[in-house]
C-alpha cells in the first residue's frame, strides 16, 4: 500500500512533493511522529463502509471544507489495515460528491489527528497484518485530486495492490508446489519415493502448472505496469484489461491449489508447524481485498466497454502466439465467440473472464514458457482434458520434465 499510494498522491503535487521521497525510503521509521520528521513512511488505504466495500460510492463519511483549504472528516471505515501506517488515502463525501484525501496520523503542530482505532479484527488468518475498525471524528484531511473524483484518483493506487494481489497469489502457489515437492521427493509410500508414484506426479505437475502460468502472468503484468508508468499507451490498455482477469483468476485458485498442496504432506500438512495452515489461511483473502471476485469480474467487463483499446491491446498480446499451439488458437477463437453477443453478459462474467485469463496465460506459456509446461497447460486448460480436481492431467504430458523444474 505504501508505494501503491504514490500514483494517487501526485494528483496533489504539492503533497506528493512532500512525502513521496518518504513513502519511497527504504527505510521504517516506527512511532507517532508528525512525518516530515521521519525517515520513512508507511501509508494505507481507508475505503471499506458497513454498507459498502465493492461499491464505494456507498460511502457515507463526509469530509467539510475549513475554508483553509483543508476539510475535515466524520464518519467510519470498516476495513483499514496496517492502522499504525503514517499517511492514509480515503474515501468521503464532499460538497462536490466522493472524493479523495489524504489523512496524516500526526498533524503538522505535533497533536494526534482524530482518527480513533475502534477494534481490530478477529480473522480468519492475515494474522501478521493488523485490519482496523477506524472512527474519524472530525479528523483533518487534505484534498487530491478534484472534488467529486474520488474513485478515479484512488483507483490508481488500488490498481497497484491488485498488482500485489496478483504477485502474491503467484508466490503462494509457488510455495505451496514447492512445498508439496519438496515432501513427495523425501517421503516414502509402498517402497518408493511418493514423487515416483504415478498418481503423485499427475497430482504435483497440475500444481507446477499453475503455479509457473500465475508466475508468468505475474512478471508480465508487473512489466507493462512499469512501462505503462513510463508512458507505454499499449501497454497501458494491455494491464487494464489483464490486470482485472488475472486479479480475479490467480487469486480464485488460491484455495484450491493450497489444499491440494497441503493435502500433498499427508496429515503432517494439516499441523501447524509444517506451515501449509498459514498458506490455507491467507488463500482466500486475495480474492476479496482490492474487488472481490465478482468485482474483478466485473471490473474487466468495465474495462472492455469502456476502453475499447484494452480489448485490442489484449488479443494484439494473445495472437502473438497465434499458430503455436492448436488448442489456444482454438481458445482464442471462443472468446472472440464469447464476446461477439453480449447478451447476459454480467451472468457470464465469470465464464467469460477465466477463458481471457487462461488464454492470457496460455500465450505467455506458449511463447516464452517450458515446452512441458506449456503442452500440459494447453492440454488440459485450454483443451478441457482435464476433471475438476488438480491431478486430472490427461496422460501423455511430461509430469517429469515439468516436476523436475520445481523440484530438480
Ligand atoms: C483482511 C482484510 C483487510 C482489508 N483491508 C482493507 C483496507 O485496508 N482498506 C479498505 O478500504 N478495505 C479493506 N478491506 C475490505 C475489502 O476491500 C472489502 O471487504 C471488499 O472490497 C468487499 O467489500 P464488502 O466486504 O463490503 O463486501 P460486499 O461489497 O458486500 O460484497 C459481498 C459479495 O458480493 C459480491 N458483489 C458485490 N457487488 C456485486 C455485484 N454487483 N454483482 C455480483 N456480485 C457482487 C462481492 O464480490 C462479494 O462476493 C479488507 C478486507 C479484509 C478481509
Amino acid at each position: 500500500m505504501t508505494y501503491s499510494a504514490v500514483p494517487a498522491l501526485r494528483h496533489n503535487p504539492d503533497l506528493a512533493t512532500a512525502y513521496e521521497p518518504l513513502l519511497a525510503a527504504n527505510v521504517y521509521d516506527f512511532g507517532l511522529r508528525e512525518p516530515s520528521t521521519k525517515r520513512g513512511l508507511i501509508a494505507g488505504m481507508s475505503m471499506t463502509e458497513k454498507q459498502g466495500g465493492s461499491d464505494v460510492r456507498a460511502n457515507t463519511t463526509t469530509a467539510r471544507p475549513t475554508g483553509d483549504g483543508g476539510y475535515v472528516l466524520t464518519g467510519h471505515k470498516w476495513f483499514t489495515s496496517a492502522p499504525m501506517s503514517d499517511l492514509f488515502l480515503t474515501l468521503a463525501q464532499a460538497p462536490g460528491g466522493l472524493s479523495c484525501f489524504l489523512l496524516p496520523r500526526v498533524l503538522p503542530d505535533g497533536t494526534r489527528n482524530r482518527i480513533h482505532l475502534q477494534r481490530l479484527k478477529d480473522k480468519l488468518g492475515n494474522r501478521s497484518n493488523a485490519s482496523a475498525e477506524i472512527e474519524y471524528d472530525e479528523a483533518v484531511g487534505w484534498l487530491v485530486g478534484e472534488e467529486g473524483r474520488g474513485v478515479r484518483t484512488i483507483i490508481e493506487m488500488v490498481n497497484n495492490t491488485r498488482l500485489d494481489c496478483v504477485i502474491g497469489g503467484a508466490a503462494g502457489l509457488r510455495y505451496g508446489a514447492v512445498r508439496a515437492a519438496h515432501h513427495a521427493r523425501h517421503r516414502h509410500t509402498f517402497g518408493q519415493a511418493l514423487d515416483r508414484q504415478p498418481l503423485m506426479t499427475n497430482v504435483l505437475a497440475d500444481l507446477a502448472v499453475e503455479s509457473e502460468a500465475a508466475t508468468m502472468a505475474a512478471l508480465r503484468l508487473a512489466g507493462a505496469s512499469d512501462r505503462a508508468a513510463a508512458g507505454d499507451r499499449q501497454e497501458e490498455a494491455l494491464r487494464r484489461l489483464a490486470l482485472a482477469v488475472t486479479k480475479y483468476w490467480v487469486c480464485k485458485r488460491a484455495p484450491a491449489h493450497a489444499a491440494e498442496a497441503l493435502e500433498c504432506l499427508g496429515g503432517n500438512g494439516y499441523v501447524e508447524e509444517s506451515g501449509m495452515p498459514r498458506l490455507f489461511r491467507e488463500s482466500p483473502l486475495s480474492s476479496i481485498w482490492e474487488g472481490s471476485g465478482n468485482g474483478a469480474a466485473l471490473d474487466a467487463l468495465r474495462a472492455m466497454g469502456k476502453q475499447p483499446d484494452s480489448v485490442e491491446a489484449f488479443f494484439t498480446e494473445v495472437e502473438q502466439a497465434e499458430g503455436a499451439d492448436p488448442r489456444l488458437d482454438d481458445a482464442i477463437g471462443r472468446v472472440r465467440k464469447e464476446l461477439a453477443d453480449l447478451t447476459d453478459v454480467e451472468f457470464r462474467a465469470r465464464r467469460v473472464v477465466e477463458l481471457l485469463a487462461l488464454v492470457f496465460q496460455g500465450s505467455l506459456l506458449v511463447r516464452h514458457g517450458d515446452k512441458a509446461v506449456a503442452d500440459a497447460f494447453c492440454a488440459s486448460r485450454l483443451g478441457g482434458d482435464w476433471g475438476i480436481a488438480f491431478g486430472t492431467l490427461p496422460a501423455g504430458v511430461d509430469t517429469h520434465a515439468i516436476n523436475s523444474r520445481v523440484w530438480p
